[in-house]
């Protein structure tokens, strides 16, 4: 034990010693994640990227195995204690998925092996198996491994071929056929929407409540969706712009029912919004709606990453997925149930330039074109 905390404990692992890592143990790398097999067990191994809040195990690895039944408590128990010398953590995820965290100063070939062996023999010590159920129809006599909902399993080619292609099709059909025109309509009447809720916190509460104006943006951006607006980047644009024209009519909805209250008068917007610009000089608005613009300018940026997920982003996505698509030769895992046996179908697959994944890779490929 003294021996592999000796050898163990070096230093940390950044992105380029990762994928050195993953070049070394003949994995099949996509990304920040890395693919392979070790014994009978398909895995994913993750690099764990330093992040602004840091966390424990930033610049370390984790490794996602999932298996055919869920491990019971008292095995779970029993990992864990096989795999503490060596700082790794164990959790269950998923149904019947195990996570193995390596911190960083642990991420090494060394702990690596002593790890996956330790944990794959107690796994089958105790007749557990990975997955081997194809995650879309259900069956087995899988021929291909691919990234799964983060997990490295098999699969049927012709299954996923399907749903993939499925899946680009309606992204690319989003990006193609939608309309700017209802677009735009809807995008107002969703900003107006959700400029609601601002409009009765300043009129009733007399005051203006910042995460409420994340609901125009967000308005807008569902409103455009849902009338089937164009996904492509000009969604950004026309929430932006949409949010923007909101705030306008925020402000003469606000300026039309002060006239009415204090004249009893009702005049038509019209003549209120010739009034609103007789009255107030520009210095004025810009006291009046600066504090609303900020507020919407943060509304925009706490909706940014739905309104930027867009028809283009869904279709890399999906062809990062293909990326990872590997030939798996045997779909009864059962019958390779010597390590013998498994070593050399780990490595017939993992050879990053095996001809059969040339030809599984390439009708998917061009993976960060966008
Ligand atoms: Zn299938």
């Amino acid at each position: 034990m003294e021996e592999f905390q000796v050898i163990g404990e070096v230093s940390s692992m950044n992105f380029k010693e990762f994928s050195e890592f993953a070049r070394a143990q003949q994995l099949h790398q996509v990304q920040d994640d890395a693919f392979g097999i070790y014994d009978i067990f398909p895995y994913r191994l993750s690099y764990n990227r330093q992040t602004a809040s840091g966390t424990a195990n930033a610049q370390g690895f984790t490794v996602w195995l999932l298996l055919d039944s869920k491990p019971d408590d008292a095995l779970v128990k029993e990992l864990r204690a096989v795999v503490h010398p060596f700082k790794v953590s164990v959790s269950q995820s998923a149904e019947s998925g195990i996570r193995l965290s390596f911190p960083k100063k642990w991420a090494n070939g060394e702990t690596f092996d002593n790890v996956l062996s330790k944990t794959t023999d107690l796994l089958r010590n105790h007749g557990l198996s990975s997955a081997s159920q194809c995650p879309i129809c259900g069956t087995q006599n899988c021929d291909i491994l691919l990234n799964w909902k983060g997990f490295y399993r098999p699969a049927h080619q012709s299954c996923v071929q399907s749903t993939l292609s499925t899946g680009v099709e309606t992204a690319r059909n989003k990006i193609q056929n939608g309309s700017y025109l209802t677009g735009i309509l809807g995008a107002l009447v969703g900003s107006f929407l959700g400029a609601i809720p601002s409009f009765l916190s300043i009129w009733f509460g007399n005051q203006i409540v910042a995460f409420l104006f994340a609901l125009i943006p967000l308005g807008a951006y569902f409103g455009y969706k849902l009338a089937h607006g164009k996904m492509n980047r000009l969604v950004t644009v026309i929430t932006i712009v949409a949010s923007f024209v909101q705030l306008f009519v925020l402000e003469q909805m606000l300026f039309y029912f002060n006239v009415v209250v204090v004249t009893g008068l009702h005049p038509s917007i019209f003549d209120t919004i010739t009034k609103y610009f007789q009255h107030y000089t520009v210095s004025d608005i810009v006291e009046s709606v600066g504090m609303e613009v900020l507020f919407l300018l943060l509304g925009i940026w706490i909706s940014w990453q739905m309104i930027t997920k867009t028809g283009y982003s869904e279709v890399s996505s999906l062809q990062t997925t293909a990326a990872t698509i590997q030939p798996y030769y045997n779909g009864s895992t059962a019958a390779q149930n010597t390590t013998a046996a498994a070593v050399p179908t780990s490595t017939t697959i993992s050879t990053p330039h095996s001809c059969a994944e040339e030809t599984y890779m390439k009708p998917e490929k061009d993976p960060w074109e966008n």
